[in-house]
């Protein structure tokens, strides 16, 4: 993306509506120093029905502030043998019983295979919880889904074209939490700077909002104007995906 276009959006992006799902104002980076002598307090606040693996917890805790509908929603993290960083699902059990007592586990990639992915405990911080509140958006989703829907969902996935809108909708919708520059600095460490293959990032690309296509959804929203200085628009100028 060229200078030019960037000052273009510079001048009309306080100009257009955007959507905004949070009371929380949008911090350009949470800071685990500030946050880590806190986390009894905040494990005390929001940390009802959730089980965290202890390396996660910090950035966990601090997502879940932008999700306060599932202050009481049962979500598990475990460690286990998956194809991606973290996937999200409901266990079968209880995707069976009562809507409102679902639980649902965030699967947490424990070995890379083939230098084709990315262990989340070697993500960024404030990265890491643009990851997590990745997933957690998916949860809210299907806490809105009947069993039948989510099932639906699970079949539709396989097509390449379904999965690319939905995950891209799942990004919009974190950036209107409060979220995007959390979610931007996960997708520059996940696209651009992190060890994964090649092979890797292509998908990542383009199957996920772009680190450009996020600096964009950050600019066009009014949320966001407080944490626009000179340095955030002179890092947003740094990736260039195309
Ligand atoms: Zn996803």
């Amino acid at each position: 993306m060229n200078r030019l276009l960037f000052a273009s959006l510079f001048i009309f992006s306080f100009m257009i509506f955007s959507s905004f799902t949070t009371e929380l104002s949008p911090q350009k980076s949470y800071s685990k120093a500030d946050y880590q002598l806190d986390v009894l307090k905040l494990r005390a606040q929001l940390g009802t029905n959730k089980s965290f693996i202890p390396e996660l917890e910090l950035a966990g805790l601090i997502a879940l502030h932008h999700f306060p509908e599932l202050k009481e929603t049962t979500i598990q993290f475990k460690y286990s043998n998956i194809k991606t960083t973290m996937a999200t699902r409901p266990t079968l059990s209880s995707l069976c019983g009562d809507q409102s007592k679902r639980v649902y586990i965030i699967y947490v990639d424990k070995k890379i295979k083939k230098n084709n992915g990315l262990l989340a405990n070697e993500v960024p911080f404030n990265a890491l919880i643009g990851l997590i509140g990745h997933e957690y958006q998916h949860i809210s989703d299907y806490e809105e889904k009947t069993a039948a829907e989510i099932a639906s969902l699970g079949i539709k996935y396989c097509n390449k074209k379904f999965k690319k809108k939905f995950e891209c909708e799942t990004d919009h919708a974190i950036i209107s939490r409060g979220l995007g520059w959390q979610l931007r600095d996960w997708a520059v460490y996940d696209m651009v700077h992190s060890p994964a293959s090649d092979k890797y990032k292509a998908y990542k690309k383009e199957n996920y909002l772009t680190p450009d296509e996020i600096s964009n959804l950050i600019l066009q929203n009014k949320h966001y104007r407080q944490t626009l200085d000179a340095e955030a628009y002179e890092e947003m100028l740094v990736f260039d995906l195309e």
